[in-house]
C-alpha cells in the first residue's frame, strides 16, 4: 500500500507572519517554507511525509507559470508508486481558481488536497496547524480521490468551493451542495462521494504560460458601458466571461458590446454575479459556464482555448 503523502507548499497566509500575535489581518502572507509549516504540527512527526516547496507567492498574485509548476509536481509525486496522495499548502484568495484547473487537468484517482489558513502561523490562534493535519488525515484516507479543499474541517469538491468570507476561519462554503465530508477528531464524515472527472491532461499546459490565451472577466451592473469590452477586444483578447446580474441578464450596453465582441471572434460564455446558485433555463441553450463562478469559466474557458489549433494552424 502507498503511504508516502507529499506536501507542495505555494505560501498563502498559512505560511504568513506577523510582528504582533495579536494581529490576523496586518501580515506579510508566505513567509513560512513548507518545511516549517509540518515542524508546526508534532502529530505528524514520525509519519512518512516529504515536504517540497513549489512556490512562495501570497495568492492574489497566483500567475499561470506557479499553475503550470504546480500541476507538473503534483503528477509527478502522483504517479510514484510509494505516494498515497498529495497536499497543497495555498492562500484563500484563488484557492478555488487552483483546485478547478488541478481538477480539469488531473483528475486523479489518488487525493490531491488543498489547504490554506485565515490566520498568519504567527496568530495566537492559528488555523493552519489544525487544516494542515486534517489535510494529511484526508490525503492518507483509504479510498480517496480527486482534488478536493479541507478547511475548518469541511471538505469540499472542486466544483462547489468558493470562499465567501474575508475574515472568519470558516471562510469557504460549498453553497446550495453542503461540504462533501466533515473532519472530525480525525475521522471522516463523507456525504457524497469523491469529485471525478474526465482529465484535459497535463499536456494541455505544456505551453508557455506567456501563452496561454488571455480571457478576462467583466461585469454587468447598473450604470454599465460597454467601452472597456471594446478596449479588450481590440487589445487582443481571445475570451470573455461575463459575470450576469441574476439568471445571467445584462444591461444593455454591455449586451451590444458583447454582440461586437463575438462578431469580431471573442468567445464570449455568461455566469451568474450571484454568490450562489446557477443559471437556470433549457440546458440546451445554457452558457458552458451556466453552473461555473466567473472565476472558474476563466479557467475552463482558457484551459478550452488551449486545446485549439493555433489560429491558421
Ligand atoms: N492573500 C492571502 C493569500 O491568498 C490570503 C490567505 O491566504 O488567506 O495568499
Amino acid at each position: 500500500m502507498p503511504s508516502t503523502i507529499v506536501i507542495l507548499g505555494t505560501g498563502g497566509t498559512i505560511a504568513g507572519t506577523a510582528s504582533d500575535p495579536s494581529d490576523n489581518v496586518g501580515y506579510t502572507a508566505a513567509q513560512r517554507s513548507v518545511g516549517d509549516l509540518l515542524a508546526a504540527v508534532p502529530m505528524l512527526a514520525g509519519r512518512p511525509i516529504e515536504a517540497e516547496q513549489v512556490a512562495q507567492l501570497d495568492s492574489k498574485d497566483m500567475d499561470h507559470a506557479t499553475w503550470q509548476r504546480l500541476a507538473q509536481r503534483t503528477a509527478h509525486h502522483l504517479s510514484r508508486a510509494d505516494v498515497a496522495g498529495v497536499v497543497v499548502t495555498h492562500g484563500t484568495d484563488t484557492l478555488e481558481e487552483t483546485a478547478w484547473l488541478l481538477h480539469r487537468v488531473l483528475a486523479p484517482s489518488k487525493p490531491v488536497v488543498l489547504t490554506a489558513a485565515m490566520r498568519p502561523a504567527t496568530a495566537l490562534s492559528a488555523d493552519g496547524p489544525q487544516n494542515l493535519l486534517d489535510a494529511v488525515t484526508v490525503a492518507q484516507m483509504r479510498g480517496a480521490r480527486g482534488v478536493v479543499t479541507v478547511v475548518a474541517g469541511n471538505v469540499h469538491g472542486p466544483a462547489d468551493v468558493r470562499k465567501v468570507h474575508p475574515y472568519r476561519t470558516d471562510a469557504f462554503s460549498s453553497g446550495d451542495a453542503g461540504p462533501l465530508a466533515r473532519v472530525e477528531e480525525g475521522h471522516l464524515r463523507q456525504h457524497r462521494d469523491w469529485p471525478d472527472g474526465p482529465a484535459m491532461g497535463l499536456g494541455r499546459l505544456a505551453v508557455d504560460p506567456a501563452e496561454w490565451p488571455w480571457v478576462e472577466v467583466v461585469t454587468s451592473h447598473a450604470g454599465a458601458r460597454g467601452g472597456g469590452i471594446d478596449a479588450l477586444v481590440a487589445a487582443g483578447v481571445r475570451g470573455l466571461v461575463v459575470a450576469c446580474t441574476g439568471n445571467g441578464t445584462v444591461h444593455h450596453a454591455v449586451d451590444a458590446a458583447l454582440q461586437r465582441a463575438t462578431h469580431a471572434g471573442v468567445l464570449v460564455w455568461r455566469c451568474t454575479r450571484c454568490a450562489g446558485g446557477v443559471l437556470v433555463g433549457d440546458p440546451a441553450l445554457l452558457s458552458p459556464a451556466a453552473a461555473m463562478s466567473p472565476w472558474q469559466a476563466r479557467v475552463e474557458m482558457m484551459l478550452g482555448l488551449m486545446g485549439e489549433p493555433p489560429a491558421g494552424g
